[in-house]
């Protein structure tokens, strides 16, 4: 893509240019070498961790690479910045990323190329800098040099972004609100790192394992993610759903409460997948995820139980509430449209049972079971409806 092949020549050019500004000095090149050697001892010290990541999510993720490419430039310049970059990301690259699909020698590159450009962000908002000096004007230089890496680097990947799958969530054009801490997070430690260069290189060896611990606390993160969702639609899978649907339900057993579930199940999928193939099909699961998302409250707990089948409990809600919800989730569906050439003409319905605690069981399988029976009489009754079980083992009415 154009934008791709621009931001690595203009990265490049950048680079010869800020190169021939501010050549380098002897000091400065060991300096930057000796960074750059001690960012691939700790890239490879958390190179199963890295590959674990990769294979996870294909969504850009913070690595410590900028740690030592922040480090550099402000302790060196940009254009020795640049190098530790191209330097990182190659091993990155060679050991972590290669043999994991999706991630090509051109998107490497392209991330290269937005580390270089956000480098030349944070030397441009950076004044000379002598840590030594010990003046409040360095720290706040440093402070506006991580702000301009930073918004560089956000700038650049929402466009990447927004250009190749037309997004347009903020979310999915910025990042949440966590990736944008740990970038921030992990440029702080880049600014602290070129601070305690320039003071004693030998600081720099406290300094690995605080890095250590947050580039694994950032993982765990990531992977309890992915051990609790469904990759496909992003709500909770089936078994994180009943783990907590079982911890909602002996709360509401406490408290005396109500609690509803929503089994709902997409009508005549198999023909979406027939019709349209099985991308579009993955590409409505998507969608209609989504739109069960937003249509019940953040407290719901909404999950993918297989196939086409999602569940909701609501928690403090009663059977009646539950059906006026489960009547808002039909109509949401079908005012889905799936936006492809090919698709003008789907019409997606769900259809929908619902059951209540109390009333129509008191553990947690009678009320799946009672609000499944719920389902299968919607199909019965010719689908694009719900139906609601009121009684144990009552019919649903
Ligand atoms: P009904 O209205 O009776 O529910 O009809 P249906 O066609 O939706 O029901 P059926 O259970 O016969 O078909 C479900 C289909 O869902 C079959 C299966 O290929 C498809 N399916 C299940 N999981 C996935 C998935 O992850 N992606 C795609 N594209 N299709 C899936
Ligand atoms: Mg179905
Ligand atoms: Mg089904």
């Amino acid at each position: 893509m154009i934008f791709v092949l621009l931001t690595d020549v203009f990265a490049v050019l950048t680079s010869v240019v800020s190169l021939a500004a501010t050549p380098f000095t002897p000091g400065d090149l060991t300096r930057a070498g000796m960074l750059t050697a001690v960012g691939l001892g700790m890239a490879e010290v958390t190179l199963r961790l890295e590959r674990v990541r990769r294979r996870l999510s294909d969504t850009p993720h913070v690595n410590l690479s900028s740690v030592w490419i922040m480090a550099v430039t402000v302790v060196t310049s940009p254009a020795l910045g640049a190098a530790t970059a191209v330097v990182l990301y190659s091993h990155l690259w060679w050991r972590a990323w290669r043999e994991i699909s999706g991630i090509t020698v051109y998107r490497a590159a392209f991330n290269t190329g937005v580390m270089i450009l956000s480098a030349h962000g944070a030397a441009a908002a950076l004044v000379p800098f002598d840590a030594r000096a010990g003046s409040l004007e360095q720290v706040l230089a440093l402070g506006l040099a991580v702000t301009a890496y930073w918004a560089v680097n956000s700038l650049l990947v929402a466009v990447v972004i927004g250009l190749s799958d037309g997004a347009r969530s903020w979310v999915r054009l910025l990042g949440s609100w966590d990736d944008n801490r740990l970038l921030l997070g992990t440029l702080c430690f880049g600014a602290v790192t070129a601070v305690l260069t320039q003071v004693n290189p030998w600081l720099l060896v406290p300094l690995m394992l605080p890095l250590l611990v947050l580039h694994r606390a950032v993982a765990v993160q990531e992977l309890e993610l992915a051990a609790t969702t469904d990759s496909k639609t992003r709500l909770l899978n089936a078994t994180t759903w009943h783990a907590l649907a079982q911890r909602e339900l002996s709360r509401a057993r406490r408290r005396g409460t109500p609690v509803a579930v929503l089994m709902a199940d997409l009508d005549l999928f198999k023909r979406v997948n027939d019709n349209y193939g099985h991308l579009v099909g993955d590409q409505v699961l998507r969608v209609v995820g989504d739109a069960l998302r937003q249509t019940v409250r953040d407290t719901d707990l909404t999950g993918r139980f297989g196939g086409e089948e999602f569940v909701v409990l609501l928690p403090d809600t009663t059977v009646d509430t539950a059906t006026r919800i489960a009547a808002r989730v039909g109509a949401a569906v079908r005012a889905l449209r799936v936006e492809e050439e090919t698709t003008a003409d789907l019409r997606l319905t769900v259809s929908i049972g619902v059951a209540g605690f109390p009333g129509s069981g008191d553990d947690l399988e009678a009320l799946l079971r009672a609000a499944d029976n719920a389902l299968f009489a919607a199909k019965a009754d010719g689908r694009d409806t719900v139906r609601t079980v009121r009684s144990p083992g009552g019919s649903a009415g």
